[in-house]
């Protein structure tokens, strides 16, 4: 019996061990400020380097693009708004699309009531970007784009390189929301030419409350917190030293087993995937079948509300989700699924399941053995 299976990842990801080992010295003896001078503050200081040219050295930037933040929600806010801000001259137009996460886009409610000009892109029917209706969006004023790497729902992997060049034809620059595809995906900052990437560390088996952005070295960017002179006068607040030694370990370890982990992780995921389309009877796929993440499963259960197979699921201790988490518990349809084209119906019959490498074949073939007797029940008792 299996007491007890965690099938969402895209919310939070368990610690990875190498992580764990490496936070611990910072969390007891290493107790130092990353700014004070005496040897206890250099060790600290020494730490928090050595992260960021970890960091760096994964994801293809210089170290000095690295700035460590408290997570994807803060990247996203300080991408958008950082740059618009100290961009206003240029411009104060911002090209995103329907699909992102709310970090991105409740930002862009934000900028709207400062008075900047907000465009969202429509996606395709399988959640995918296309460059050409940027394009077309592109005006003189438009100053930033920002398109994610990958969907948060769905799993959509977005054309990232040719949409960089795209927003940069048009003289603007390109912002990417990374956080769902660091870790899972190679990501490379200087070969897909992004000037700004968001990352979360919990998301890759890093502890919550870490992040960071890449920046293009030379770009102009606003501080949003303000206060002593952490990350180049660019970050201000105390360098959180145990997280960002955390962060780095487990991006080093993620990257460091990817092409196992995704093969693994995709090897799992289509059995379930394949396994609910084939054993329940109306159920739709959300999203595209092949440019997704490998863990990303998304599928509506026509005729039911996803949030009754997730609490049934909850009950026989299976944790998955329905819609994103940050809108679990409104019974709003994801915002993701009806831009995709699915109806209010289908949207609220969704359930998404993401795994990540520590499942097993023998968890997917529980879930399906029980989701299938969920599923008829829960139709059963509506008829
Ligand atoms: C989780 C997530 C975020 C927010 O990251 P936090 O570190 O939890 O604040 C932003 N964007 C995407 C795509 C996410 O999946």
């Amino acid at each position: 019996m299996l007491d007890r299976i965690y099938f969402d990842h895209a919310a939070t990801a368990p610690l990875r061990d190498s992580a764990r080992t490496a936070m611990m010295p910072y969390l007891l003896e290493e107790y130092g400020n990353a700014s004070s001078i005496h040897g206890t503050g250099r060790a600290a200081r020494k730490a928090v380097e050595g992260a960021r040219r970890q960091v760096a050295g994964i994801l293809g930037a210089k170290p000095e693009e690295v700035y460590f933040t408290c997570g994807g929600t803060e990247s996203d806010n300080w991408a958008l708004v950082g740059y618009m801000l100290s961009h206003q001259a240029q411009g104060r137009h911002l090209v995103t699309s329907e699909i992102e996460h709310h970090a991105v886009l409740h930002t862009c409610d934000f900028l709207r009531r400062l008075g900047f000009e907000i465009t969202c892109l429509r996606p395709d029917s399988s959640g995918r970007i296309s460059p050409d209706d940027l394009k077309k969006a592109m005006r003189e004023d438009t100053t930033l784009v920002s398109i994610m790497w990958a969907n948060n729902e769905v799993g959509t992997l977005e054309p990232v390189e040719e949409l960089a060049e795209m927003a940069h034809a048009g003289g603007a620059a390109f912002h990417t929301d990374a956080v769902q595809a660091v870790g899972a995906v190679p990501v490379d900052f200087s070969a897909v030419q992004a000037d700004l990437l968001s990352l979360s560390g919990h998301k890759f088996g890093g502890p919550k409350g870490t992040g960071a952005m890449l920046v293009k070295a030379g770009t102009r960017l606003e501080p949003l917190m303000h206060g002593g002179e952490q990350e180049r006068k660019h970050r201000a607040g105390t360098e959180n030293v145990a997280g960002i030694v955390g962060m780095a370990a487990a991006l080093e370890d993620a990257a460091k087993h990817m092409e196992e982990e995704k093969r693994h992780v995709e090897n799992l995921r289509n059995r379930l995937m394949g396994g609910l389309l084939e054993r329940i009877p109306g159920t739709l796929l959300n999203g595209d079948r092949e440019r997704r993440l490998p863990g990303n499963c998304n599928v509506s259960f026509l005729g039911l509300e996803g949030e009754a197979v997730l609490l049934r699921l909850d009950l026989e201790g299976i944790a998955a989700s329905s819609g994103s988490a940050c809108t679990a518990g409104s019974l709003d349809p994801s915002h993701v699924l009806t831009a995709i084209g699915r109806t209010r119906e289908e949207a609220q019959a969704s359930l998404r399941m993401t795994l990540g490498r520590e499942n097993t074949e023998e968890e997917v073939d529980e879930v399906l053995r029980v989701l299938p007797l969920i599923v008829e029940d829960l139709r059963r008792m509506r008829r």
